[in-house]
């Protein structure tokens, strides 16, 4: 297969979701319906299993939320499908943040009892920066849910994205038949299965067949009324109008029972878009573009307890990445060989030969490399757009046992590379702050301190509220600033200068003092 082909084929896409609308088993479902995965094993399961000696998944499973974001690749119908998973807890939403950065399009999962959640609101915010397609399936159809008009009047209404229904659910709950395909004109009734089998309901041609009433008895009926109702008020599926963010493809089925899926890859893989162009702070890559280019969205420490490697993801923009190549980092200046890759097909990690625009691909990091910094063969260039927020919460790192100052400082450094904290050394004393979006942070970070570094920290309050990171054109004033404000300022774990404020007051009185400064809540990274 050509370079251009092979590109094309490609489907980079996360799933959105309100926590409990059943991402994790829709992941599961699309690796089975992707082969990837031939049994029942859970993603949640699998995942533990490989980490079996780190008590930290111990407290993601028990907690029952997933921290870890992973990618999997797998074929589907002669396309290759990445799928970056993503933390479904709000404490952990910078990472998926990022995590939409390297993704061409999204799905969203809605459960049909709840409708749109909170959660699905934030990330669907963040879809819309970069009007990120996205594909919509209503889970739970098995369950007693809302009446699906009203469902997708609310994604309308809420979301401000028109539905266009591609299946239609004929009942729910206990009255749950199947869906309807709109475009084929075909019923597929529901047959429930369980784990590692695909669904084989009976496909009845044609809404008028005389069999559908035969199987459905007086439901047929109350379907073709509905399905009048729903084409004439509803908008036909328009592929443009889904590639440019305005208009959302819906499926509905029940992922616990490998119900619905099929309709819905078969039209992902053919609709949603392939590598897309991406801008960066000169020019406009395309994938097609022969020489290599990435960034990376997400560094993660010992994912394998047992290596104690840290893993940088690289989302590739274009060009192709052979196994040892050569690449500029950009951000330092330097040409780095990359012996050894790492790919992650049918979710197990495995080393690269060759991947292509769209891929993600993990480098082992050795504390050079930052989230956000770009990778080329050669051409000096930085793509935009991979956000870092500034914490909103603070704690002081504090020893148990003291001599241990040393592993404490390596393992803050190291976790903060991550990107979930930050990590603050104000230039006047020895602390060691963390700062935080969300409060579970600071209880992951003790707990791997513990497990990972053999280090038993706690953290306690400290009096900062707010931190700001700090530039100016100006070097005197600079320089000046660093010197009056010495005592408020700090280095974050990538060496740039912070301005930790006490108070909000205090932060608007230095803002107003130094004019020449700029205080910034959120930096690119790069
Ligand atoms: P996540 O938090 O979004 O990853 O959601 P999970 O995939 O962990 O699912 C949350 C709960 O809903 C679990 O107990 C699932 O077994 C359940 N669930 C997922 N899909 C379905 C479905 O189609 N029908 C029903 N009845 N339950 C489901």
């Amino acid at each position: 297969m050509s370079f251009i082909e092979e590109t094309r084929r490609r489907r980079t896409f996360a799933i959105i979701s309100h926590p409990d609308a059943g991402k994790t088993t829709m992941t599961e479902k699309l690796l089975l319906y992707g082969g990837a995965i031939q049994l029942a094993g859970t993603v949640k399961g699998r995942k533990s299993a490989r980490h079996a000696t780190s008590d930290w998944m111990e407290m993601e499973k028990s907690r029952g939320i997933s921290v870890t974001s992973s990618v999997m690749q797998y074929p589907y119908k002669g396309r290759m499908v990445n799928l970056l998973d993503t933390p479904g807890h709000a404490d952990f939403s910078e990472d998926t943040y990022r995590t939409l950065t390297a993704v061409d399009s999204a799905l969203m999962v809605i459960d049909a009892a709840k409708g749109v959640e909170e959660r699905t609101i934030k990330l669907m915010e963040v879809c819309r920066l970069r009007d990120t397609p996205i594909m919509t399936f209503v889970n739970k159809m098995d369950r007693e849910g809302r009446d699906p008009i009203e469902l997708l009047d609310e994604v309308e209404e809420v979301l401000k994205i028109q539905c266009a229904p591609i299946t239609w659910p004929i009942g729910s709950g206990k009255r749950f038949r199947g869906v309807y395909h709109l475009r084929r004109d075909a019923v597929h009734l529901y047959d429930p299965e369980e784990g590692g089998k695909k669904s084989t309901g009976e496909i009845i041609e044609g809404l008028d067949n005389p069999r559908l009433d035969e199987v459905l008895g007086p439901q047929a009926g109350e379907l073709r009324e509905e399905l009048e109702l729903v084409q004439g008020a509803s908008h036909a599926f328009d592929p443009e109008a889904y590639l440019s963010g305005a208009q959302t493809p819906v499926f509905f089925g029940s992922a616990i029972n490998n119900f619905g899926i099929e309709e819905l890859l078969d039209d992902f893989v053919e609709y949603a878009p392939g590598p897309l162009p991406r801008p960066t702070h000169s020019r406009k890559v395309e994938p097609t573009e022969e020489k290599f280019t990435g960034f990376v969205f997400k560094i993660q420490a010992n994912m394998d307890p047992n290596h104690r490697d840290r893993i940088a993801f690289m989302r590739i923009c274009s060009g192709t990445f052979d196994k040892g190549a050569k690449l500029r980092h950009v951000r330092i200046g330097r040409d780095v060989k990359i012996p050894d890759a790492l790919t992650f097909l049918a979710s197990d990690r495995e080393h690269v030969e060759t991947a292509y625009p769209g891929d993600i691909i993990g480098i082992h990091n050795h504390g050079t490399i930052r989230i956000g910094d770009t990778f080329t063969q050669g051409e000096d260039l930085t793509f935009t757009g991979v956000p870092n927020f500034a914490p909103e919460l603070f704690r002081r790192a504090q020893l148990k046992d003291p001599l241990k100052m040393k592993q404490l400082a390596k393992g803050l450094q190291e976790l903060c590379e991550e990107g979930a904290t930050q990590l603050y050394r104000p230039l006047t004393n020895n602390d060691l702050i963390l700062g935080a979006v969300g409060v579970l942070q600071f209880e992951v970070v003790a707990e791997r301190l513990r497990t990972e570094y053999k280090v038993e920290a706690q953290f306690e309050n400290v009096n900062v509220q707010t931190a700001r990171w700090v530039e100016s054109d100006d070097p005197k004033k600079f320089d000046e600033f660093k010197e009056k404000a010495a005592t408020n300022l700090a280095i974050d774990h990538g060496g740039d200068l912070v301005y930790i404020a006490p108070t909000r007051v205090n932060l608007q009185m230095a803002q107003e003092k130094w004019p020449e400064i700029r205080f910034q809540s959120t930096r690119e990274h790069g």
